[in-house]
């Protein structure tokens, strides 16, 4: 797909968030998602009719408004629903130097699963350095973990995990799991 005349489904944009990653981040809150996890915050994301378009030039603007970002978060919903429209603008988030995080309900094991009919998972990864991953779980739920709800959910450095074929976790978390291994008990 190309980035021109191509659209997306989002329910909202963050221009400037704090909370979806490292540093500075433009964060798109992509509407549809199917995983319907109890306790989930944002419920007005789950269904595919709603939200609205925009297309990935205005979101590109955007983006290339402000200096300051050091990337850019798909969020959602899961936005491995729009894994192909998504990746044009992966690539030019890319391109412009920052970096790219991924929030998906899916664990990283199942997308990989899925590659041989979803080709377009593994091509949107290739251009992702770090993954939130697994759906949220309201009995693991915890306020003190970096980036996430949920105790099952990790991050993942997705190049390592491509790299080794295995989910690898991201410096983040193995620096967070020795600071605060009660937060892993
Ligand atoms: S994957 Fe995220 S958006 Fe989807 S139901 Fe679960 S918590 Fe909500």
């Amino acid at each position: 797909m190309e980035l021109e005349n191509t659209r997306i489904k989002i329910a909202g944009i963050e221009a400037e968030s704090f909370v979806d990653g490292p540093g500075i981040r433009f964060a798109i809150f992509t509407q549809g998602c199917a995983h319907n996890c109890p306790g989930c915050q944002n419920p007005q994301t789950h269904d595919f009719e709603g939200g609205h378009y925009m297309s990935l030039t205005t979101i590109l603007e955007m983006i290339e408004e402000n200096p300051l970002l050091d990337g850019v978060t798909l969020s959602g919903g899961d936005p491995m629903y729009q894994a192909e429209a998504l990746v044009p603008l992966a690539r030019e988030v890319k391109e412009r130097g920052l970096n790219l995080v991924i929030y998906t309900g899916f664990t990283y094991e199942h997308l990989m699963e899925l590659v041989p009919e979803k080709p377009e998972f593994l091509e949107l990864l290739s251009f992702a350095d770090l993954m939130v991953d697994g759906p949220f779980v309201m009995a693991l739920r915890c306020l003190n973990l970096k980036f996430r709800g949920s105790k099952n959910q990790r991050l993942i450095d997705v190049q390592a995990s491509l790299t080794q074929g295995r989910a690898v976790l991201h410096q983040i978390q193995l620096d967070e799991m020795q600071e605060h291994p009660e937060l892993f008990e």
